[in-house]
């Protein structure tokens, strides 16, 4: 498959930019499909035109509707920043923009049936079962639509704990903003437009900016 999943990336994201991402309209979007700890990433400075996003080579075997879910809960990151940078927060706003069915696509396939607590219950993704119950009549319809296309049952099932879920990190002048709490800390400023980089080495993620490691943590 190589690109084409790339050329599909950046494709659904102008479609999501379009219809429903509309003050997103100015960024430009560098994507990446590589060999990543998460299902994807997203990272953006504050008052900058870049947003970088890597999705995990798995997409390349997705259905695109659980790619249009990932890639909504990755645009609603920089596009719901004043909810704060909570997974949930950042669900619940894919769910109002209407794109809710494909999020909850997206969560059978990434085996979150039930919610999926992190960050010692301080945050969460919402599961399957929870989206389910936010949807409008239409939008169930939708779902059920989705499900029998794709020929999925959604059922129980344990997240996949070998891979996170997303990371996100937005870097202002002085500070990384990210779900990943190893370099919120991390002050020093930076040139624009610089390149995050994860590398996986003996279980380890390693967080590079600019070639120069910002961070590492294990899960
Ligand atoms: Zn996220």
């Amino acid at each position: 498959m190589g690109n084409r999943s790339n050329r599909d990336i950046l494709e659904i994201i102008s479609s999501l930019v379009k219809y429903a991402y509309l003050e997103l309209e100015s960024k430009r979007f560098i994507t990446k499909v590589a060999k990543i700890k998460s299902y994807a990433c997203i990272s953006w400075e504050h008052n900058h035109d870049v947003v970088r996003i890597t999705c995990n080579e798995i997409v390349n075997g997705w259905h695109e509707a659980a790619l249009i879910g990932l890639l909504s809960h990755e645009l609603s990151h920089p596009a719901s920043m004043k909810m704060g940078y909570r997974e949930e927060s950042t669900d619940l706003d894919v769910i109002n923009r209407g794109l809710g069915p494909y999020l909850a696509l997206e969560r059978i396939i990434t085996n979150k049936y039930s919610d999926h607590v992190i960050k010692s219950g301080r945050d969460k993704y919402l599961g399957y079962k929870s989206i389910r119950k936010l949807l409008d009549a239409q939008e169930l319809i939708q779902l059920d639509r989705l499900l029998s296309e794709l020929r999925l049952t959604a059922k129980e099932s344990t997240p996949t704990l070998d891979l996170v879920h997303d990371y996100h990190v937005m870097k202002t002048n002085d500070e990384f903003v990210t779900n990943s709490d190893m370099i919120s800390q991390y002050q020093e400023n930076q040139v624009e437009n610089s390149e995050l980089k994860f590398v996986i080495r003996d279980n380890t993620t390693h967080i590079y900016l600019d070639e120069v490691l910002v961070g590492k943590f294990s899960e």
